[in-house]
Parts: structure tokens; sequence; C-alpha cells
């Protein structure tokens, strides 16, 4: 039914204006309007009811309930007075399966490379995973994985399982975390040309094919930037909402806006912002200074209206640590406020999550 063309001439008279009705119903998401993309079906008026099926491309909970309640609306607006049933459906319902095992899908994004999104993405999983969470990281960073690098795991390799006569990938187990990597499936030193299709199918393969059991969260790196890549992941799979990581530089302020953008368009909720970088704290004296600029991104957050999730300095141990495989959340040596910054964040990521998770995944999965 997903995409096939109907024609509309042979429809009954009620039926064809119901779905002429649905013509309003948009996301920004989609090129056009659910009729036009194919993703109506099943309409029915009759016995005091409307009914229609859609059949959305994407798991999206926010663009699930969008377009629900534009479809609602533009029912409604006939003025049939009659019950109207809407049927969300997700096409390839292995996606939308996989999705309640998981409580938590935080993607961790930035404005532009460098910033630190890969670090803080690590060390919030096990900044969770100490307050005895169950944790997978995704990291879906094509133009540079560098997480399995961070967690000591990079020259491991998913094997691979059979599940009910399908293969699927087992993710490496890494200091208390679950882990999958498109820096596993393809050779580190040959840069890999994506396609946009190849991106959507990649993400989507990572969550539908990969073993994650049961998980409190799950934290995914997505690459840098904006762009094409970017979007296609984040509408392929159920994000409970996206963390943006910026500096407090003027210019990495422009481009956490820009992704700030992105989300708003498509309808991911964004639990907040983190300002890495903040200030450099000396490892001999503890003085700081502010060398990216001071308090940016808590000033944005506040006009905006974005939660500001906190702060994390500049400090050897954070770059060190990225290096040697045991990120500075577990290395014994790490200051302590750093350790209590990437805490407090997770705290706040987890307050945030709950405010924007669809109520029906907190009644599935209770807590
Ligand atoms: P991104 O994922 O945004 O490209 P990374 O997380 O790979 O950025 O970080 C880039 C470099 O900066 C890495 O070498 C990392 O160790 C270092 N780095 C990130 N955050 C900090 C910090 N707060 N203090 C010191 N070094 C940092």
């Amino acid at each position: 039914m997903f995409g096939k063309k109907k024609n509309d001439d042979a429809l009954p008279p009620f039926v064809r204006e119901a779905t002429d009705a649905l013509r309003a119903v948009r996301d920004p998401a989609f090129k056009a309007d659910v009729v036009t993309m194919g993703f109506v079906s099943d309409v029915a008026v009759g016995e005091g009811r409307i009914s229609a099926r859609i059949t959305l491309p994407t798991p999206s909970g926010p663009i699930r309930d969008n377009v629900r309640k534009q479809a609602e609306e533009a029912l409604r607006g006939l003025g049939w007075d009659m019950e109207i049933a809407i049927e969300m459906k997700v096409a390839g319902q292995a996606a939308a399966e996989a999705a309640p095992r998981i409580r938590n899908v935080i993607a961790v994004a930035s404005g532009k490379g460098g910033v630190g999104k890969s670090t803080v993405a690590v060390n919030l999983a096990l900044a969770l995973k100490a307050r005895g969470r169950r944790v997978g990281v995704l990291d879906a960073d094509i133009y540079g994985p560098s997480i399995p690098h961070m967690l000591g795991a990079a020259l491991q390799r998913p094997v691979t399982s059979q599940v009910m006569g399908k293969d699927m990938l087992v993710p490496v187990e890494r200091q208390g975390l679950r882990l999958m990597s498109m820096g596993f499936l393809v050779d580190a030193d040959k840069p890999v040309i994506w396609r946009g299709p190849m991106v959507h199918g990649a993400l989507k393969q990572f969550f539908t094919d990969v073993i994650w059991d049961e998980l409190d969260d799950l934290v995914i790196d997505l690459p840098p930037g904006t762009g094409d890549a970017q979007l296609t992941m984040v509408q392929s799979v159920p994000v409970t909402g996206a963390v943006i990581v910026t500096t407090p530089q003027d210019v990495a302020m422009i481009d956490a806006r820009k992704a700030f953008n992105m989300f708003r368009e498509t309808n991911v909720p964004v639990l907040g912002i983190v300002e890495n970088m903040s200030v450099f704290c000396c490892p001999n004296c503890d003085h700081e200074t502010p060398i990216f600029g001071e308090g940016g991104a808590a000033r944005w957050a506040d006009q905006t209206g974005v939660p500001f999730l906190g702060r994390i300095p500049i400090h050897i141990a954070i770059r060190e640590h990225g290096d040697d495989g045991r990120p500075a959340f577990v290395a014994p040596d790490t200051p302590e406020p750093i350790r209590a910054a990437f805490t407090s964040i997770a705290g706040e990521v987890l307050t945030q999550a709950d405010t924007n998770r669809p109520p029906e995944k907190q009644l599935s999965l209770g807590s």
C-alpha cells in the first residue's frame, strides 16, 4: 500500500472528500502532503465514523504526533459530526518494534566538528552508566568514527549471531557500555563516500539489526553539522531528544543555532545545550582562563528557552584520556569537578528526556 498511487476518481464521493481534506496535512520532514506522498490508505466513511490509516516512513514520535493531530483537525474541518479514527503506522515495522526496548534515545549533535561532541557523548554515556543504567553507544559519526578509539575498542569487531533466522550484530562490550560503530564496519584508512540512502539505511540497520537488548539509554554520536546526513539520521530512528554540544566561541554558537533550527524543523525535541571547553583549567595552579570566551551558550540558552545542561572546562585530562582509551569520567586521575560536571549533565539530560518521552513509552517500560 505504502507509496502506491490510487485513482482518486474511482473513490466514493465522501471518501474522496475526506482524502482531499487530508491533503492539508504536512510535516517539514516530508517534501509534500501526506496524500501526495502516498502515506494515506484505507480511508473509509460510514456508520458515524471516518477512518484512515497513515503509514509514515519514520518512527519519529514527534512527527507521528504532529501528523495525527493535523489529520484529526483536517477531518473535523469537514464538519460531518462523525467519530474520527486515524491509525498511525510505521513503514517497516522492525524499526518501530525495536524502539520500545530502548527507553531513551539521545542524539548528541554539534553544528561543526572539533567542539568535543564525541568526547561529551562518551563521557555522558559513562556518567549515565555510573547511575546504574544500562547504556549503549551508537557511533554514527560517518566522517570520523572516534568512539571505538576513545573506549579502547578500535581493534575489536562485533560478531554476528542468528536471531530467528536473521543475522544480527552483537555490540562490543566496553567499560560496561554496549557499543556499535560505523568504525567497526569500514576501513579506517579508506575514505568512505556515503550517499543519502546509504546513510539512512546504515543507521536504521544499526537500530534494527543490532542486539541491543533492553537499554535505558542509547547515546548516538551523530556526524557533525546540519546537512542531509544528519537529517536523514535523526528521522530514521525514534529519537527522544537531541543534546547540542558547542564551544562558547561566536562561530561555534552560530553553528549550534543551525543545529537547533534543524531539530526544531524536524520536530525532534532539543534536550538542551552543553558548553564544552568553556574555560581552560591550568593543571598546575587551577587558574581558569576563558580561552574561547565565556558564557555564550548559557546566554543563548537563556534567550531561546533551550535548557542549559552544563559546561565542561578544557582540561588536559579530557584530551589525554580521550586518546588512551579510558575516558576522563572513569580515569582515576581526573579532577573531581570534571567528573562532577559530567554527572550533573547526565542528570539534566535524564530530567529533560523524561519531559520529552512520548507517554506510551513511559507506560510500557516502567522505571
Ligand atoms: P568532535 O566529536 O566534536 O569532532 P572530539 O570529541 O573528537 O570532537 O574532540 C576533539 C578533540 O578535542 C579531541 O582530541 C578531544 O580529546 C579534545 N577535547 C574535547 N573536549 C575537550 C575538553 N573539554 N578539554 C580538553 N580537550 C578536549
